[in-house]
């Protein structure tokens, strides 16, 4: 292996952006390849955008929150409502967390504003290769060192040797597929609905972050920084709903109607249609092969944990590896890696979606009653509260993750 080769990264989504720039803060050489040109790089569909504190902790180590801040909103808080009764059920206050974190609330801050300003900061460092419009198509590996198989913007085939490769290519891992293991898990069979309206949900009592529970239809609401200043609005649709018609206006306006009770004509910026998926690959290490992000685990979004727990992959990754290649640390502790975020994958961010979807959608009224009270029970209570916001805001996994060996 040669010692100048530097650890490649596939993907410049937030995961490995984050990872680059966590690596290349310790002095490790980083080539990053990104399939998507300087062009199009930022038109990509919306997605993730709730950060909690602790991917924000994370964030400021590698210089990136202080570019988000003034980008994104501020949300101290979020509610879960029972839309049935139109009544909210209840609000936690992020500033519970006051002596547990720098920054207790949540950056309200879109996936595509946080990999626009991580490239900024990625291409001005020194020990950062970023490579757009390069395809990764596969790699093979000996003992010492990872070929990875590029088609490059000339659009010839190159080879890159690496120390290590780190698969951020995000849910349809190509390096993934190669090591031939299973993705394991469901989809879940509806689709659901994001549409995008600037309209002040605010005025209905709502604050920036919303769970919406209804048996009929349940619904997520989130606020975000314009302009135009805009809400997102998540709905179930029904298997068979034909895509066209969901996305039609008048169907759309109809639903927005229907959702506030009032008749009145919305300002809809855009929509979009996505299926949902529950997945943790079998293995997030092969050799000198990694994979982190969505190339590892996929899940609901509800409760917005995929982007969050991929970005704590990166940094759990990037000290492991850079001790490893300061000589500091054996290659096995990648294993290590492995074990913590795989228990992390699977045990909460599964897991905790998975609660989630099921809290919103409930159908038994028994069952609902009992979930609302729970829910209240533990807002009113501020030890039960901040034991629930460590949990939703990744304190938990984090510290859990640390004590597996
Ligand atoms: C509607 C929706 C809402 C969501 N909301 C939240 C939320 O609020 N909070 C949250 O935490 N998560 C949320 N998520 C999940 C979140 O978007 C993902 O978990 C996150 O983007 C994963 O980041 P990543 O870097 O692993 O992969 P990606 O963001 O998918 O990035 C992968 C990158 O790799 C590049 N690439 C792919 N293949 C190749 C190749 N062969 N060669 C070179 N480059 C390649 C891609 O172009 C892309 O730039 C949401 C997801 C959806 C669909």
């Amino acid at each position: 292996m040669a010692q100048s080769d530097p650890v490649v990264i596939v993907g410049a989504g937030p995961v490995g952006l984050c990872l680059a720039l966590a690596l290349a803060q310790q002095d490790v050489p980083v080539l990053l390849v990104e399939a998507m040109t300087d062009e199009n790089f930022l038109d990509q569909v919306p997605r993730a955008g709730s950060n909690h504190p602790t991917t924000l902790e994370f964030f400021d180590l590698i210089g990136l929150y202080d570019k988000l801040e003034p980008r994104g909103i501020v949300a101290p808080k979020f509610h879960y409502w029972d839309r049935q009764d139109n009544a909210l059920i209840a609000e936690f206050d992020h500033a519970l967390l006051k002596d547990d974190t720098r920054f207790p609330f949540v950056l309200q801050c879109e996936r595509i504003k946080i990999i626009e300003e991580a490239l900024k900061l990625a291409k001005a460092h020194p020990l950062i290769e970023v490579r757009m419009a390069t395809e990764f198509i596969g790699f093979s590996q000996n003992a010492d060192r990872v070929l990875a198989q590029v088609k490059n913007a000339a659009g010839d085939g190159e080879t890159l040797p690496a120390r290590y490769l780190v698969s951020a290519e995000g849910a349809r891992s190509i390096a993934r597929k190669e090591l031939g293991l299973d993705f394991e898990g469901f989809t879940y069979p509806e689709r659901t609905i994001n549409i995008e309206v600037a309209y002040d949900f605010r005025k209905h009592g709502y604050t920036e972050r919303n769970y919406i529970s209804d048996p009929v239809e349940y619904s997520n609401l989130f606020h975000w920084k314009g302009p135009p200043d805009r809400w997102r609005i998540h709905f179930p649709t029904n298997i068979d709903d034909d895509e066209n018609e969901l996305k039609r206006p008048e169907a759309l306006q109809r639903r927005l109607r229907q959702f506030l009770g009032i008749d009145h004509d919305f300002e809809i910026c855009g929509c979009n249609l996505y299926t949902v998926h529950q997945r943790v690959a079998s293995r997030f290490r092969v050799g000198r092969v990694l994979l982190a992000g969505d190339a590892a685990h996929v899940n609901s979004p509800i409760g917005g944990m995929g982007l969050n727990s991929g970005v704590h992959d990166a940094f759990n990754l990037a000290d492991k590896l850079a001790r490893i290649l300061h000589g500091e640390a054996e290659d096995i502790e990648l294993d290590r890696y492995d074990r913590q975020r795989r228990h992390v994958a699977v045990k909460h961010t599964q897991a905790q979606t998975i609660r989630n979807k099921r809290l919103l959608e409930e159908r038994d009224p028994a069952v609902r009653q009992r979930n609302h009270d729970e829910l209240r029970r533990q807002a009113e209570d501020p030890t039960l509260a901040r034991k629930f916001l460590l949990r939703t805001a990744l304190f938990d996994s984090l510290r859990e993750a640390a004590q597996i060996e």
